[in-house]
């Protein structure tokens, strides 16, 4: 799994004198394709796309609704008071789950790997989820699934179309078999959602896999992916260690999942506000 990596070490050699200067960290980034250093001022210039070769790195996902909805500041934040009860009083290697918790929140500003609320996008009122794949891998337990169940409920009782955006490595191990069951509370959720004629647009980010993909994800009446995603359930080296064949290059990519019908298109990040605006005004006249 790739991270955006920030130059660790503080330097970055672009003198043209060709020595090494130093500068503060945070400065330059390293891009993860085609490796070439950016200053991180232009990559937030870019949201987040590396200039170079295209390549998309993560965005937070209050960077992700910021880009998104048209009045940030109207955003409406629902069910942040929601926290997991820790149902297994789980620990693993001698930390808590519930220090790992707090230590996710602290690392990521937000609450859990879900957020979500109402807002706007092109005028058209969406319920929006976006999943955080900084908070504990955007790993879904109790409180992630149910956040993305209230939020598919508010469009089906709002009347107003659902938008998810996913980031994650599937179902949380920290609460086992309830986050197992967030898999058919969610796909449930979207069952009601279809009754009344709402549609949900899934969102595919790097990456999408285990739990999520085989859930809500895959549900959407229209589902897109961020170019050069990571999607799939299990990643490559699980797949190669189960079936003892090499894998294509490409598998468990966006790219891979449009050639093979998995998802409808493949939407640069800077395009997926005009796009999901073009989706949400062609549903809006079909009601
Ligand atoms: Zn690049």
């Amino acid at each position: 799994m790739h991270q955006p990596e920030t130059n660790g070490n503080g330097t970055f050699n672009g003198a043209a004198s060709g020595a090494t200067k130093l500068a503060p960290a945070n400065v330059a980034t390293r891009c993860e394709k085609c490796r070439k250093m950016l200053f991180t001022r232009d990559l937030e210039k870019t949201q987040k796309i590396c200039p170079e070769c295209g390549y998309h790195f993560r965005l937070t996902a209050e960077e992700r609704v910021e880009s998104l909805v048209d009045d940030y500041g109207a955003f409406q934040w629902m069910d942040d008071d929601l926290r997991s009860a820790d149902p297994l009083h789980f620990s693993s290697r001698n930390v808590a789950y519930a220090e790992k918790l707090d230590e996710a929140r602290a690392k990521t500003g937000i609450s859990e790997s879900v957020i979500a609320g109402m807002g706007a996008i092109g005028t058209h009122r969406v319920s929006l989820a976006v999943m955080d794949f900084r908070f504990i891998g955007g790993s879904m337990g109790t409180v992630a699934g149910e956040r993305l169940t209230r939020a598919i409920e508010r469009g089906a009782e709002g009347r107003c179309p659902v938008i998810i955006f996913s980031a994650s490595g599937g179902a949380r191990m920290q609460e086992s078999l309830f986050s197992l069951f967030q898999m058919a509370k969610t796909s449930a959720a979207l069952t009601r959602l279809r009754t009344v004629q709402q549609p949900f647009i899934s969102v595919l980010t790097d990456p999408t896999t285990g739990g999520v993909t085989a859930s809500y994800a895959m549900l959407g009446d229209v589902i897109i992916a961020e170019p050069g995603a990571l999607i799939g359930f299990a990643g490559p080296i699980v797949i190669e260690q189960s079936i003892h064949q090499k894998l294509p290059p490409d598998t468990d990519t966006s790219e891979f999942a449009l050639a093979h019908g998995m998802i409808d298109m493949i939407v640069d990040r800077r395009s997926m506000k005009v796009t999901l605006t073009h989706l949400l005004k062609l549903y809006a006249g079909k009601r």
